[in-house]
């Protein structure tokens, strides 16, 4: 099985750049640049990610984005990342950064400077193995609609570089996407697409209310599935709702041992694709999610999830196009691989 989903063709679509950080990365940077790591100052790369609860979380979230401190240091975290992701199957990737948080902690970084570093990874990898990856930057909610306008205006001029959309991640209770409707169209104006992680922290309405404000995809979704109106708007308007299944049983989204919501909402007809957030923070890897999800709806499900990752993908039609009849052609292989196993018994 894990063979099987590294060599099918993935389109990767909800995963936060800083959240790709290696812990020897991590432990390198923080040395660097001198960001004390408090009590994990003197653990083992191992045990760096261990966290047991949000906060905790949220402080070492805190400190990677302290160590992500100068323009090259995203160079060499995108070209990690990048590497992983190609020699796990990813083909094409949609990539969150987020640089109204790395302004927050560097109010003296370059911000074209580190997108340029994260392009320029990303182009040498697109060499070696023909990864392809746009960058969708979140205009965090806690900073507020008023700084999420001047980061648009900032990332207008970064659409040179890949950065292709916005998207609305953060504190869903205290900053609810409604008040970030004028974002969004702003946005729109400029030609990027809009994105929000919503119904992880907050109820279905929170969901509603990002597709009120013209979400196209939908980050987490995980409350909407109790909600029925809201599903049946997820389905009809075909927005695509990201799953990733390990952040959200360690953000407390979906309790392990009830079934996880992407079932539901499937089964309603609402596109879902599979993803990994912060895989490093969160010890997974998009493999190792693919390998999760089809424990739960076998080989066939998660091909059909491949697939609407690369449809309701941001890239042109031809790419996939391309990426889809790889994934149709994985499909044939595997069938007629499964066939000849069978005639040789
Ligand atoms: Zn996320």
């Amino acid at each position: 099985m894990l063979e099987t989903l590294r060599s099918l063709p993935k389109v990767q679509l909800h995963v936060h750049l800083e959240g790709t950080i290696s812990p020897e990365l991590l432990l390198e940077l923080a040395r660097r640049h001198g960001v004390d790591l408090g009590a994990r100052r003197d653990v083992s790369p191992e045990e760096l990610y261990r966290f047991n609860d949000f906060q905790e979380f949220l402080y070492l979230f805190r400190e990677v984005c302290q160590a992500l401190k100068e323009p090259e240091d995203y160079g060499v975290l995108a070209a990690g990342y990048a590497r992983e992701a190609a020699d796990e199957g990813v083909c094409y990737a949609e990539v969150f950064i987020s640089p109204s948080v790395w302004t927050w902690f560097h109010r003296q970084i370059d911000v074209r400077a580190a997108v340029e570093a994260i392009r320029a990874a990303f182009d040498a990898e697109r060499r070696r193995s023909g990864f392809e990856a746009r960058l969708i930057a979140d205009v965090t909610r806690n900073f507020g609609p008023a700084r999420a306008l001047k980061t648009i205006r900032m990332v207008e001029g970064l659409t040179d570089l890949g950065v292709i959309g916005i998207g609305l991640g953060g504190d869903e209770r205290n900053f609810p996407a409604r008040d970030f409707r004028d974002v969004f169209a702003l946005a729109r104006s400029f030609g990027l697409h809009t994105v929000a992680h919503a119904g992880e922290a907050q109820e279905a309405w929170s969901v509603r209310d990002a597709l009120e404000i013209g979400a196209e995809r939908i980050g987490h979704g995980c409350a909407a599935a109790a909600d029925a109106e809201v599903v049946t708007m997820l389905a009809e308007r075909n927005v695509c709702v990201e799953a990733c299944p390990t952040s959200n049983e360690l953000t407390g989204a979906w309790r392990k041992g009830e079934p996880h919501p992407l079932l539901a909402l499937d089964a309603a007809g609402v596109p879902i694709a599979i993803d990994s957030d912060d895989p490093a923070l969160f010890s997974t890897t998009l493999l190792a999610e693919y390998v999760r999800v089809a424990e739960m709806v076998g080989i066939g499900g998660v091909r059909r999830f491949a697939r609407n990752a690369a449809l309701h993908s941001f890239a042109d039609d031809a790419t996939k196009r391309a990426v889809i009849a790889r994934i149709e052609a994985h499909a044939g292989a595997d069938v007629a691989g499964e066939r000849s196993r069978a005639e040789n018994q």
